[in-house]
């Protein structure tokens, strides 16, 4: 195929941070050009991540409600059963129709798509090697690395994605697994455990850390562990996978004690891998161009996105930082806003990070293990769920909010919610925490009545005062 020339941004990677990046450069009027190789646009969230497991969460979700919750709120239900094929039809037409709006909003802002796998042949070139067959070279002032990540494999372990899956084959498995095992108690590994528990699933998450999601304030987790176990989920911490065999039709999985010890063996139909992720570089040539990447693989960049040869840039999972969605489509808005000139900037002490579980647990800012760490004077305000109006009146009001705010300003610190809706009620603390604000400045915001948002507001009030209702 012929080349292109007199481009402004290529990117590499058509993630939420390629796309987005892709978008934005458009808008800002550079002229675009996005290289995808999956031959769907979105990256991993659209095609294997958020979006589908959403999906799927939302689905099994209701089963289990329709199994065991609609019968108190006098809605009889009999022979409630599972057709897992439309399930997974449902799942595969959201992730089909979200992946078409993306390439639709790429013709309306002008970014050319080209459908391969890019290579750095140089600083200002690309060479495509096009799915169609072929090559494509693409010349272009500045080059973004989009790439993204992939699942992290562990040694002795390996994946075939039917039996032993990592998220991508956890999401479209055939068959309800009797006993599934997963190894790591991340959000990912924890995400997928509810979908497949939900739907009947013996469920073990097994840690080699001594806690399920580490990133999570202390007390927040022991209570969010204690209401998975309430839903049949098993937690072996400080234990880890050596060996997952298969043993006739289904799977012997060896363990140890993390600290050394005796192995014992667990049988399973089904083991995930879900012991994190790890950036993905391969094949883009990063080596022979001179992109430094450290000692974790990640693409060093500076607060800028500037790799270490001029013209190269790179953003999203590839880079250091949370490796969520929305950091991702923050980083591609930054810099290509950098590149036009703007003021492009991410507040990387406000992204929100959600486990999309039921409750669901949404987090900004510092744990109080961080604020006590860091010496902060600090006071903190609770409020549960059972104690909200609306969440009782819908009878879910397992979980609570809790506001972490300095002891002399007031200055919102962190908040942590666990409930219903906790990853839409987390946007009301990401925005305090944004511009700055007291606790008082949420307690004396008037909230809708009755909504689970006035736990958030009453979370503020016990913090640098008392609340009304607990
Ligand atoms: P990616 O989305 O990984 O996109 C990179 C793209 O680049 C890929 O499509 C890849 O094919 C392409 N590519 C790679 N190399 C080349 C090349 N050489 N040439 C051309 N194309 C190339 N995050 C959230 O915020 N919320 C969630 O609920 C959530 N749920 C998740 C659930 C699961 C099961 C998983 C696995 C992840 C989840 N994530 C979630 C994480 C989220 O998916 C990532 O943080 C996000 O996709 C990162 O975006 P990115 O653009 O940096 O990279």
């Amino acid at each position: 195929a012929a080349g292109d020339e007199n481009i402004d941004v290529v990117v590499v990677g058509g993630g939420p941070g390629g796309y987005v990046a892709a978008i934005k450069a458009a808008q800002l009027g550079f002229k675009t050009t996005c290289v995808e190789k999956r031959g769907s646009l979105g990256g991993t969230c659209l095609n294997v991540g958020c979006i589908p497991s959403k999906a799927l969460l939302h689905s099994s979700h209701m089963f289990h409600d329709a199994q065991h919750n609609f019968a108190a709120h006098g809605v009889t239900v009999t022979n409630v059963q599972i057709d897992l094929p439309k399930m997974m039809d449902q799942k595969n037409k959201a992730v089909s129709g979200l992946t078409k709006g993306i390439e639709g909003l790429f013709k309306k802002n002008k970014v050319t798509y080209v459908k391969g796998a890019g290579k750095i042949t140089g600083p200002g070139s690309v060479s495509v090697e096009l799915l169609e067959g072929g090559t494509k070279e693409i010349k272009a002032k500045h080059i973004i690395i989009a790439t993204g990540s992939d699942v992290k494999s562990l040694p002795g372990i390996t994946i075939d994605e039917k039996q032993i899956v990592s998220s991508t084959g956890a999401l479209a498995l055939t068959e309800i697994p009797e006993k599934m095992i997963v190894i790591g108690g991340g959000y990912i590994g924890l995400e997928m455990a509810s979908v497949w528990g939900r739907l009947g699933s013996e469920i073990t998450v097994v840690e080699f850390g001594d806690a399920i999601v580490p990133s999570m304030d202390g007390e927040v987790r022991k209570s969010f562990q204690r209401t998975l176990e309430k839903q049949k989920m098993k937690f072996k911490l400080k234990t880890k996978v050596s060996k997952v065999e298969k043993s006739g039709t289904g799977l012997k999985v060896t363990i140890e004690p993390a600290a050394g010890g005796e192995a014992t063996t667990l049988d399973a139909n089904v083991v995930l891998v879900a012991a994190g992720r790890v950036p993905y570089i391969k094949g883009l040539g990063l080596e022979e161009v001179g992109v430094k990447v450290d000692k974790f693989g990640r693409v060093e960049v500076d607060d800028h996105f500037k790799t270490s040869v001029d013209g190269i840039y790179a953003i999203g999972d590839v880079i250091p930082g949370p490796m969520l969605a929305h950091k991702a489509e923050e980083d591609g808005v930054a810099c290509v806003e950098l590149l036009a000139g703007k003021a492009g900037h991410v507040n990387y002490d406000t992204v929100p990070g959600v486990v999309y579980t039921h409750p669901e647990v949404a987090s900004v800012g510092k744990t109080e293990e961080q604020v006590k760490a860091a010496g902060i004077p600090y006071n903190v305000g609770k409020f549960p769920f059972m104690a909200n109006s609306r969440a009782r009146s819908i009878d879910d009001a397992d979980g609570l909010v809790k506001i972490i705010a300095h002891k002399e300003t007031d200055k919102v610190l962190g908040v942590h919610i666990m409930g219903p809706s906790a990853g839409e009620m987390i946007h009301e603390a990401c925005l305090a925490l944004e511009y700055g604000a007291s606790s008082e400045d949420i307690a004396r915001t008037c909230h809708g009545h009755p909504t689970l948002s006035e736990a958030v507001k009453e979370a503020a009030m016990a913090t640098y005062d008392k609340p009304i209702h607990f």
